[in-house]
């Protein structure tokens, strides 16, 4: 049977809720079977799609968590269906979320460019950890200020600002406002006003 594109969306039907084939097939179960297929024996991990500042409710499916001589592996994520925010849906964007893990171009290292260089070259997390410690502190250092203009103690940074991350859990975002807080940071936002 010769069918074109548009011919074959015409013969594939939503009809009552049941998906058929151009054959008049029920298509769903054979849907159903596969995804279950996909994720059976696979560990399920609540998580938050990291895209956007919606937060939307993500369930990862791993397999190979434990076992011997197993990598883990993301298989599947889809919407969770408790998630206040999303309720089981996900967006094309966060549907495809799982690239982030599994995706051969993730890069898996910082990447440091010198100044000057045009060129980013690959160092490894203690070099970069060190080096923004440092510059945070110099920059600190530099601009902390006890009083203001009227003598009042105000014991504040006003060279840095902090900006938080959608896929900040509300414990890790309380954390790091007190940390920034406890170093005098005033200007500290978050993706999700922005
Ligand atoms: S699924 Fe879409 S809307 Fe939801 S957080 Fe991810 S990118 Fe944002």
């Amino acid at each position: 049977m010769d069918l074109t594109r548009r011919e074959l969306f015409k013969l594939s039907a939503v009809a009552g809720g049941g998906l058929l084939s151009p054959l008049g097939f029920d298509l769903e179960p054979a849907y159903a079977a596969t995804r279950q297929l996909k994720i059976t024996n696979a560990r399920e991990y609540k998580t938050v799609c990291p895209y956007c500042a919606v937060g939307c409710g993500t369930i990862a499916y791993v397999h190979g968590s434990g076992g011997l001589n197993t990598v883990p592996t993301i298989v599947h994520v889809e919407g969770d269906p408790d998630s206040p925010i999303n309720g089981g849906t996900l967006c094309p964007k966060g549907a495809s979320q799982m690239q982030l893990a599994i995706s051969p171009r993730l890069q898996k290292s910082p990447l440091f460019r010198d100044a000057g260089a045009s060129e980013w070259r690959e160092v490894d997390w203690e070099f970069a950890m060190d080096w923004f410690a440092r510059r945070f502190k110099e920059a600190r250092d530099a601009t902390f200020v006890e009083r203001d203009d009227q003598g009042r103690t105000v014991n504040r940074c006003e060279g840095i600002a902090w900006v938080g991350s959608a896929t900040v859990a509300n414990e890790d975002a309380y954390h790091i406002t007190k940390t920034m807080r406890a170093l005098g940071l005033i200007y500290i936002d978050h993706q999700a006003r922005i």
